[in-house]
C-alpha cells in the first residue's frame, strides 16, 4: 500500500464553500480555552463555507469544561461542547468529536495552542482543490523538545511509514484535515489517533494523501499529558498495527498459519509412523514421535479454533457500528439547535 504522499505546499486560492467542522479535544487545558477560541475565529474569519466548532471535553477536572461552556455560549450555536464522562483519553475524544461533527470536511487539531487554527482554511483548499481525502499537517519547524520528543518521534516517524507503507514525515501533528466521509468510515480505539494515515490509506485505495507544512507553537499554558512512557507504548501499538495491517480483519490467518505449520508437522509424523506401521510391520505403540505427532495435530486444531473465535471477536466487536469507545454526559438543560457560522 502506498499513498500518494508529496511534501510540496501549493496553496491554493480558489475559495471553498465546503461545510466544515473543526474537532478539538480538551483535557485540562483551563487557561487555553480562551485564547483557543479566539484563534479559531481569527484563523477562520475568511472562510468562504459554514463552519462549526466541537470541542471535547476529555474529563477535565479543572475549569476546562465550565470556560467552554461559556465561551460557547458567548460565540453561538456553532460552538458546540461535548463533554465526556471521565478521561477516556485523546483517541476516544477525536472519536468523539467525529462522531458529532456535521461538515462534509473535518479538521482536528490540539487544542494546547501548539497548533494554529490559521492553517486550516489552507488545508481545506487543498483537499478540496485535489479531491484529496486527507491533509496532514507536518511541523517542519517544530517547537518542542529535541530529546524527548523530536528525536524519538523521527524514529516513530520511520518506522510508521515502514511498517504501514505511508510514507509521512509527521505522523504526530495532530493538525488534519479529512473529507467527512472518510474520517467517519475510520473508528478509532485505543491510542489508535497516531496511526490515522495509515487507517485512512487502508480505506481508499489508491490512498489520496498530502502533506503540508504548519506553524507550530511551543506550549504556553499547561502541561503535555504524555511523559517518555508514550515512547515505549507507540513501539507497542506499532506491533498491533503491524498486525492489523498484516492480518486486518483476519486474525484467522494469522493463528491459521501457525495452526497449518503445526498440523503439517503432526500430518508428517504420523503418515510416517502409518507407513512403518503398514509396510514394516513394526510396532509404533511406544515411539516418542506418537506422541508428538498427536500432540501438533491437536495443537493445530486448537490454533485453528481460535483463530476463527478471533475473527469472529473482531467483527462483532469493532464492526457492528455501535461500539463506543466512550461515553457521553447528556447537557444540562435547554440546548440551542446546532447551528453554522454562516460567513
Ligand atoms: N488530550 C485529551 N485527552 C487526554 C490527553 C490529551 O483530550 O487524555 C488532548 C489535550 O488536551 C490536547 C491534545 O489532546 O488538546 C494533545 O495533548 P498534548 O498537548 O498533551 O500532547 P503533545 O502535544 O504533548 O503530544
Ligand atoms: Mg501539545
Amino acid at each position: 500500500m502506498q499513498a500518494d504522499v508529496t511534501t510540496d505546499t501549493p496553496t491554493s486560492d480558489t475559495p471553498v464553500s465546503e461545510s466544515l467542522s473543526i474537532v478539538i479535544p480538551m483535557y485540562n487545558e483551563e487557561d487555553n480555552v480562551v485564547p483557543l477560541l479566539a484563534r479559531v475565529h481569527e484563523g477562520l474569519a475568511g472562510y468562504a463555507g459554514p463552519w462549526e466548532l466541537i470541542l471535547v471535553d476529555d474529563g477535565s477536572t479543572d475549569a476546562t469544561v465550565a470556560r467552554l461552556q461559556d465561551e460557547a455560549r458567548r460565540y453561538g450555536s456553532h460552538v458546540r461542547v461535548v463533554t465526556l464522562q471521565r478521561n477516556f483519553g485523546q483517541t476516544a475524544a477525536m472519536q468523539a468529536g467525529i462522531d458529532h461533527a456535521r461538515g462534509t470536511v473535518v479538521a482536528m487539531l490540539d487544542g494546547d495552542l501548539q497548533n494554529d487554527p490559521v492553517d486550516i482554511p489552507r488545508m481545506v483548499a487543498r483537499l478540496v482543490a485535489e479531491d484529496l481525502d486527507m491533509v496532514a499537517g507536518w511541523r517542519k519547524n517544530r517547537q518542542d523538545n529535541l530529546w524527548l520528543r523530536k528525536v524519538p518521534s523521527r524514529i516513530a516517524n520511520r518506522l510508521i511509514a515502514r511498517i504501514t507503507g505511508v510514507h509521512l514525515h509527521d505522523y504526530g501533528c495532530s493538525l488534519k484535515v479529512f473529507r467527512g466521509d472518510v474520517i467517519r468510515d475510520v473508528r478509532l480505539y485505543g491510542e489508535m489517533h497516531r496511526f490515522i494515515p495509515a487507517w485512512v490509506a487502508s480505506l481508499t485505495s489508491p490512498a489520496r494523501i498530502k502533506e503540508m507544512v504548519v506553524n507550530h507553537h511551543a506550549r504556553k499554558f499547561g502541561e503535555s499529558k504524555y511523559g517518555l512512557s508514550r515512547v515505549y507504548r507507540v513501539l507497542l501499538d506499532l506491533l498491533s498495527v503491524y498486525f492489523f495491517m498484516r492480518f486486518r480483519a483476519r486474525p484467522g490467518h494469522f493463528f491459521g498459519r501457525i495452526g497449518l505449520v503445526f498440523g503439517a508437522i503432526g500430518g508428517v509424523a504420523l503418515t510416517w509412523l502409518l507407513g512403518v506401521k503398514l509396510f514394516l510391520g513394526e510396532d509404533i505403540g511406544t515411539r516418542p514421535l506418537l506422541l508428538v505427532g498427536i500432540l501438533f495435530v491437536v495443537m493445530a486444531v486448537q490454533f485453528l479454533t481460535t483463530g476463527v473465535l478471533s475473527e469472529l471477536l473482531t467483527r462483532t466487536y469493532f464492526e457492528s457500528g455501535t461500539t463506543r469507545s466512550y461515553t457521553v454526559r447528556p447537557p444540562r438543560g435547554e440546548q440551542p439547535e446546532p447551528g453554522w457560522k454562516q460567513p
